[in-house]
């Protein structure tokens, strides 16, 4: 499911191919994917909108329109925004559709169907409780080492789980955090407070690393995500140990193992990482 890299990539398309386009017809297949208002309100009152900007905070979509309301989408699992300036082939997964100026059409693809959408004037995003709820983004200045080192300390919960607590840090997801961690050798299964200062250090480096790679790979396919185009990510040819279970850890030839960490399928190197 998409991570910070695969909404970011996204996000970069989308603003190139949707600021100043105006919407022109707003029709909602499965009300389910509307969030709020009503998809009633939603599938009328969008209508002569123009995009603005397209922002970005965690895994969510912040897509900026002209009367200062924002279009916010959350992917979840199978969630795909896919821009077609030819006529779209629909399918049942068809949830929503935007009729955009200069033939263009936005649409909404989901075969879970646990994406959703909301539409808020921009001072209200904090009605989003995930959104409002967020940690810093892990690009940004926002977050340093001092911070992590500060809640490492106060955490007595598995590096894993801190890695994958929004609120600690925005956008991490399984694939990424099991890749930081294989970057920074550090074991997922030990407590976030037992890092020494150097581990600490290392895991800070290895998130911003980790994550510049894969945007400058646009991000990870195993299955479902797609770019704005439809397109996979190219990171998937580069993943070190997720999804990897048994085969050679691409430093040390051993076997990669896979347990259960913070609930989650987790990917390590036994002999790599401490
Ligand atoms: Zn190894």
């Amino acid at each position: 499911l998409p991570e910070l890299p695969e909404v970011e990539t996204i996000r970069r398309d989308l603003e190139i191919a949707l600021v100043g386009r105006d919407i022109l017809g707003v029709e909602v297949f499965f009300a389910g994917s509307v969030a709020c208002p009503s998809s009633e309100i939603f599938a009328t009152g969008l209508v002569g909108r123009r995009f603005t900007g397209a922002g970005r905070r965690g895994k969510y979509l912040l897509l900026y329109l002209d009367d200062h309301s924002v279009l916010v989408v959350h992917l979840r699992m199978t969630g795909r925004l896919l821009l077609f300036t030819e006529k779209p082939c629909l399918d049942k997964h068809s949830h929503l559709l935007f009729k955009l100026s200069g033939q263009a059409t936005l649409l909404y693809h989901d075969v879970r169907k646990f994406g959703r959408f909301w539409w808020l004037p921009a001072q209200q995003l904090e009605q989003i409780k995930g959104l409002a709820a967020l940690g810093p983004e892990p690009l940004s200045p926002a977050f340093h080492f001092p911070y992590l080192d500060r809640e490492a300390e106060k955490r007595t919960v598995t590096v894993k789980a801190l890695l994958l607590d929004q609120t600690f840090l925005a956008g991490l997801g399984n694939i990424y955090t099991d890749e930081i961690l294989f970057a920074c050798g550090i074991l997922p299964g030990r407590s976030a407070r037992s890092l020494s200062r150097t581990e600490r250090r290392a895991l800070f480096d290895a998130i911003r690393h980790v994550l510049q790679e894969a945007l400058a790979w646009r991000g990870t396919t195993l299955s479902d995500y797609r770019d704005a185009s439809g397109e996979t990510g190219l990171f998937q040819n580069r993943l070190n140990v997720y999804g990897r279970h048994k085969q050679e850890c691409p430093r040390c030839s051993q076997a990669v193992c896979r347990s259960v960490v913070a609930g989650r399928g987790t990917h390590y190197c036994s002999h790599c990482q401490h």
